[in-house]
């Protein structure tokens, strides 16, 4: 199979031939479809199967394709990754660079652990999809400098990584502040009990795929 047939923007294809990309891997074959038909999707994958490149090209090619009426007045936030550590956050940021290369979305990735001036001067500044940590991005929201009512997509990243980590209350508290009317993508590389159950507070009749 091969990135064609599945009915990619031209953009995004470009994007990918530059990247030497030829063929998506198996969770991107079985994501992208899903994710562009607006469903929920529990995917079970590890890093380096490619994931991160199967929620982020159907989410460029969802906000590319409503470019002209989001143009008016400031950007607000449509989509937000959260993922549990700094490095993913900014690989996360580079993917989106690259295959949203020849787009005009604006992203921003943000993460604790360093000022917050640089930060939320680019997010002043307006962002189409934001790539966070949990901790600051419950500082921001609550400082008043991030607002979720305009999220239309979100991304849960390495679900199990984020319990491990101590984020189970962040992520509950962050989920409530979340628009019911979403898309939600929920990405772990196992499935415990606990994993489970978070799942299905978030997600809405999922479509799973396991890798
Ligand atoms: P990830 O699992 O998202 O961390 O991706 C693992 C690595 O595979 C990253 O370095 C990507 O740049 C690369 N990659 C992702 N998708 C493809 C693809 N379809 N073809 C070649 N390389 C890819």
């Amino acid at each position: 199979m091969l990135f064609e047939s599945l009915n990619l923007i031209e953009p995004i294809r470009l994007a990918l031939a530059a990247e030497g990309y030829t063929t998506p891997t198996p969770i991107q074959q079985q994501a992208i479809p899903i994710v562009l038909a607006g469903k929920d999707l529990i995917g079970v994958a590890q890093t380096g199967t490619g994931k991160t490149a199967a929620f982020s090209i159907p989410i460029i090619q969802q906000l590319y394709q409503k470019v002209d009426t989001n143009r008016k007045g400031k950007r607000k936030i449509k989509a937000l990754i959260v993922t549990p550590t700094r490095e993913l956050a900014i690989q996360i940021g580079e993917s989106l660079a690259a295959y949203g290369a020849n787009t005009d979305l604006k992203y921003s990735v943000i993460f604790g652990g360093v000022k917050q001036g640089k930060q939320t001067e680019e997010l002043q500044q307006g962002v189409d999809i934001l790539v966070a940590t949990p901790g600051r991005l419950l500082d921001l929201i609550g400082q008043g400098i991030i607002n979720l009512s305009s999220i239309e997509i979100f991304v849960l990243d390495e679900a199990d990584r984020m319990l491990d980590m101590g984020f189970v209350h962040d992520v509950k508290r962050l989920i409530k502040l979340l628009p019911t009317k979403r898309q939600s993508l929920f990405f772990s590389a196992t499935m415990p009990d606990e994993i489970v159950k978070l799942s299905a507070t978030i997600l809405n009749n999922p479509s799973s795929v396991s890798v």
